[in-house]
């Protein structure tokens, strides 16, 4: 051991959101002969390790959870309501914090409000959990041809815990779906009609819902598995290289200071689509596409009251994890003709605040989502600096990032079909609706863009295996070479599925 870590292991995986949970939940089930150690920078919030901080019922409690996730300058505290705030513009969800220079450079559109989180179980300690499949022009051909992408998703589903009837209780979910369906389902397929959001949620048996984060991708075969370890407070600095392969990473014990060595047969770096690159960068791994065809969902939101609404007895107040129940979440899915995803939620279930709730009829304003996919170019990307570092001593980050005309249009379209089917529903509380600022979708994808061969123009494999370097993996919705408007979360753990299935299957070889 070099201070509290091995000095070697079969594979290392940076990052514990579910991405590299799912890394490490595949090889408990399909290789146990593994040895595993997992690098967190972030400390442990929740317990099991990576619970959503949402199941947690004490409100103090959840809000320190949050506070200690939200970056390198995280003050643990129990006071504090809400996110960071660094301009009227610029404010971080409860649980992230702000990229704090670099969003935006002079003349670009930049990514104002660019996120991450800093804790075991990363973003989905903290998400709303929403679990679309991609459609039409989000899906990967190059997976999809044999079917095995939908294989891959069928797996995300499984280990992410996705459920539809979670909701099923709530009052007035029926309602707007029925009216959505009205305005929208002519011309659709089935598969496509409006329907209930495929969620990461189960109800327990006492009736509260349990959010999935991290701990539920781990399952108790991970948690069980004698040769897995997780560390948190522990930054990977680099990745080590030798003789062209994947041979470890160099790690800081955030608590300590010391820095050790690791090595390793695989490496597999989950940690983020900001960050993954930023670690491949700092090790002097730099392919041509590393940090391009950045992209995120622009986001348009819009309120509505239900129209001719009979207020409802039956649903819950507020229940312990600070949700009411009475719309459900509703699903608009992405087709090649109205291409948005669409999220119609309760009020407080939104992770936008859109307005208050009506004290006298309960539930009955819904928030509208449309998420717009990116006219994808190579030159919006995340670069790294040699000189400058961030928080974390890694380096630090600029983000170059512009709308095209192409997306303005798509913008324009998304504004007014967002108004058509919130009329549909009720009366809307505005007359317009809003973009967020760039980055709040915190659907980051691209920047570690897998591809058919080494051309240029992709990071990695298929398989996820960087491009030129044997036993280097790279995770997360980085990997996504689409532009998809949906959430990309299942599949980016789809794709984790299939990188951790070729180490599986590399390490039998060797
Ligand atoms: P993350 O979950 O971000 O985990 C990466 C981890 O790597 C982090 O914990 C980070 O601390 C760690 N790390 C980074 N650098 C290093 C390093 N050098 N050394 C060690 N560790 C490191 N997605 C959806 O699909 N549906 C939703 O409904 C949805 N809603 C959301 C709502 C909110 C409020 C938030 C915050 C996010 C939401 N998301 C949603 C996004 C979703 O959470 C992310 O897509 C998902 O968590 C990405 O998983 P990941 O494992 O790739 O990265």
């Amino acid at each position: 051991m070099s201070g509290r870590y091995p000095d070697e292991v079969d594979v290392v995986i940076v990052g514990s959101g579910p991405a590299g949970a799912t890394y490490a939940r595949i090889l408990s089930e399909e290789a146990p002969a593994l040895t595993i150690a997992m690098f967190e920078v972030g400390p442990t919030v929740s317990q099991p390790p990576g619970a959503h901080v949402k199941n947690i019922a004490d409100p103090g409690e959840r809000s320190r959870a949050q506070t200690l996730s939200e970056g390198p300058h995280a003050q643990e505290s129990t006071d504090r309501v809400g996110g960071i705030v660094k301009t009227s513009q610029r404010r971080a969800r409860p649980g992230t914090f702000l990229l704090e220079s670099g969003y935006q450079v002079e003349g670009e559109d930049g990514l104002p409000v660019a996120a991450m989180s800093s804790n075991v179980g990363g973003m989905a300690a903290h998400w709303t959990g929403a679990c679309p499949r991609p459609n039409a022009s989000e899906r990967i051909a190059l997976l999809d041809a044999d079917g095995s992408l939908d294989r891959l998703l069928d797996e995300g589903e499984r280990l992410l815990g996705v459920t539809v009837d979670a909701f099923d209780s709530s009052p007035y979910a029926e309602l707007v779906r029925e009216r959505l369906a009205a305005a929208e389902d002519a011309g659709r397929v089935a598969s496509t009609h409006i329907q209930r959001m495929p969620l990461a949620v189960h109800r327990r048996g006492d009736g509260n819902l349990v959010w999935s984060g991290s701990d539920v991708v781990f399952g108790d075969i991970t948690r069980s598995n004698a040769r897995f370890t997780l560390w948190d407070e522990s930054r990977v600095a680099r990745v080590l290289i030798e003789d062209g392969r994947a041979a470890g990473v160099v790690v800081t014990d955030r608590r300590s200071g010391e820095n050790s060595e690791v090595r390793a047969r695989f490496v597999v770096v989950a940690a983020d689509a900001l960050r993954t690159p930023q670690l491949l960068w700092a090790s002097g791994i730099r392919p041509d596409a590393l940090g391009r065809y950045l992209n995120d969902q622009a986001q348009i939101v819009f309120a509505v009251r239900i129209r001719d609404l009979e207020p409802s007895g039956e649903a819950d107040a507020p229940g312990a994890t600070g949700l009411s129940e009475y719309s459900g979440v509703t699903w608009v899915p992405f087709t090649d003709a109205m291409p948005f995803h669409g999220q119609v939620m309760q009020l407080d279930a939104s992770p936008v605040a859109l307005a208050e709730d009506d004290p006298a009829a309960p539930g009955s304003i819904v928030g509208l989502g449309l998420f717009c996919p990116k006219d994808l170019q190579s030159s919006d990307r995340v670069e790294f600096s040699d000189v400058e570092t961030d928080g974390y001593g890694m380096p630090a980050m600029t983000v170059h990032y512009r709308l095209t005309p192409r997306d303005r249009e798509v913008i324009a379209r998304g504004k007014e079909e967002i108004v058509r089917l919130g009329k549909a529903v009720g009366e809307p509380l505005d007359e317009r609706p809003f973009m967020m600022p760039l980055g709040a979708s915190l659907h980051y994808q691209g920047t570690t863009r897998l591809g058919a061969s080494d051309d240029g123009d992709s990071v990695c494999s298929p398989q996820c295996e960087v491009w030129g370097v044997p036993g280097l993996f790279v995770a997360g919705n980085g990997v996504i070479p689409t532009a998809t408007a949906c959430n990309p979360t299942l599949t980016g753990v789809a794709l984790a599925v299939n990188g951790a299935r070729a180490i599986a299957a590399k390490s039998a070889e060797s």
